[in-house]
């Protein structure tokens, strides 16, 4: 019923209706109602024609690959990533299938998270090629209270949680099918993250890059209607990380002031966007607010705010006399040709 391989303490089960892949339940999720595999409910519910799903619980090092497009994915490498390690489909075809790999380094802001990695150029309606499953872990949240008095408050808290579950082999597919084992005896396989990684980049480059969250604040330099920006006319630039390297549109690599310790580093910058983001701080920075935090004039982390830009623009003024004296120049002489223009 439970394959050996699943037999282990670092898995958790979910009881799942007769036929089906998913639950619906609130708080299915939650690590605390996974179920241990020695546990008697999964038997009885397994007799009773129930589905059984699962997941790594926190700190496993088991990685489940749901491969939806495997022309894409064997297309990649993930043939031989996945070949010989512990494998079951639903369909005869294994057109899809799941792959169970031991993975000890998987980053740990991949904990409590799944992803969808669609091919290169593929569109919105597209489905994606591979899903990876990763780890449960503690994820923070944002949540609504409501007070005795009535009125509602949003909290940050946190729960452990999986970023989601998989049909266990055996289990009766929607379709009909039986999930079955490709090779019932095939030992889970062993990989590094890099060898992951390179499968996924080449299904689409920046796949699993962390990604800059939506809600993350970038300071951008102020600038009133009809006022030039700092960096256009002082020609600010992007800084670029230390030890860069090309990932998708952006270059990542390592804070040049604070460095980094994560492998990969700690910052990407987007040339197109014109934006520098650090991954320790959470915050974005244009042109101006990086050359403020070369300046010394605030720290990484910091708001570039009113203060810090007006001492910038001294700051500018001083180092470079020549730009602000040429900008009076050209506008004399423009109302002066304005000026006669006019007569
Ligand atoms: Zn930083």
């Amino acid at each position: 019923m439970i394959p050996e391989q699943l037999e282990r303490d670092d898995i958790l089960f979910v009881l799942l209706p007769p036929r089906e892949k998913g639950l619906h339940t609130p708080g299915w999720n939650l690590v605390e109602n996974g179920v241990k595999p020695y546990d008697p409910r999964l038997s009885h519910h397994v007799k009773a024609g129930g589905n059984l799903g699962f997941y790594p619980a926190p700190s496993s090092s088991l990685l489940i690959l749901d491969v939806d497009i495997s022309d894409i994915f064997h297309q990649a490498g993930g043939d031989q990533l996945v070949e010989g390690t512990y494998r079951y489909s639903a369909w005869s075809d294994r057109k899809k299938y799941r792959a169970l790999l031991e993975c000890q380094d998987i980053p740990t802001r991949w904990h409590g998270y799944k992803t969808s990695i669609k091919a290169h150029g593929a569109g919105s309606n597209d489905p994606a090629a591979l899903e990876i499953f990763f780890p449960a872990g503690p994820v923070s949240k944002l949540v609504e209270e409501v007070r005795p008095d009535g009125t509602r408050v949003k909290k940050q808290v946190t729960i452990t949680r999986t970023g989601g579950q998989v049909v266990a082999p055996y289990a009766t597919h929607p379709n009909g099918n039986q999930s079955l084992p490709f090779d019932e005896s095939a030992p889970i396989k062993p990989v590094s993250w890099d060898q992951v990684v390179e499968v996924c980049e080449r299904i689409r480059p920046a796949a699993l890059e962390q990604q800059q969250p939506k809600d993350a604040p970038v300071c951008r330099e102020y600038a009133p209607p009809g006022r030039r920006l700092l960096r256009e006319r002082y020609n600010l630039m992007l800084i670029m990380p230390d030890d860069p390297r090309p990932s998708g549109e952006e270059i990542r690599g390592s804070n040049p002031w604070h460095g980094s310790t994560s492998p990969g580093g700690n910052v990407a910058v987007n040339p197109g966007k014109g934006v520098f983001f650090c991954f320790r701080h959470m915050k974005g920075y244009d042109a101006a607010g990086v050359d403020a935090i070369r300046r010394g004039i605030i720290s990484c982390g910091d708001d570039y705010d009113g203060t810090a830009f007006k001492r910038h623009v001294e700051e500018l003024e001083r180092d470079y006399p020549e730009v602000r004296a040429l900008e009076i120049e050209a506008w004399k002489r423009q109302k002066k040709a304005e000026r006669e223009g006019n007569r």
